[in-house]
């Protein structure tokens, strides 16, 4: 029998601590969901996504229009890193991220695993060209008119 050893992706070998900052940023699949508005029920700290989108967000692409800059224009975007993987719990449960956090495998789609950087999109997997509103237009009162569940069956 001929054996060969099937070399493990870096991402299945290292913890999220010893990633490079290069590897860090390659393992966002470009979802956007990170970037809907998300409020959590007081009393069971549920967290529930809504359709609204951060005023950086692209909704036709799903990416960020000014990625480099973003923390200089939306002071509370949370720039994930090994410091504040507490943050995690606000992020959708297929972000990358957070499953291999939660030890879990990337998802099938994965630009990753695919080698395509639109997979996520081609998939359906992403925020890109579903119906969205900025945050701009919408009040902290009307916040919960805008509960959806889309993001957390949109898996691909
Ligand atoms: S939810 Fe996670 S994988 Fe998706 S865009 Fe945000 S950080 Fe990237």
């Amino acid at each position: 029998m001929n054996v060969r050893k099937v070399a493990q992706p870096w991402w299945e070998t290292k913890q999220l601590s010893e990633m490079t900052q290069d590897e860090w940023e390659s393992l966002c699949d470009g979802c956007g969901k990170c970037c809907l508005v998300k409020i959590q029920d007081a009393q069971t700290e549920r967290i529930y996504f809504t359709d609204v989108a951060c005023t950086l967000l692209d909704c036709n692409t799903g990416r960020c229009k000014n990625y480099a800059n973003r923390q200089q224009y939306v002071p509370d975007c949370v720039k994930l890193s090994n410091d504040n993987l507490e943050d995690l719990e606000w992020m959708p449960p297929d972000c990358a991220y957070r499953r291999l956090y939660e030890h879990k495998p990337l998802l099938a789609w994965h630009p990753l695993v695919t080698g395509n950087p639109n997979s996520t999109n081609d998939y359906g997997a992403g925020v890109a060209g579903m119906p969205m509103v900025s945050e701009e237009d919408v009040s902290d009162d009307e916040l919960e008119d805008h509960v959806v569940t889309w993001p957390l069956d949109r898996v691909g």
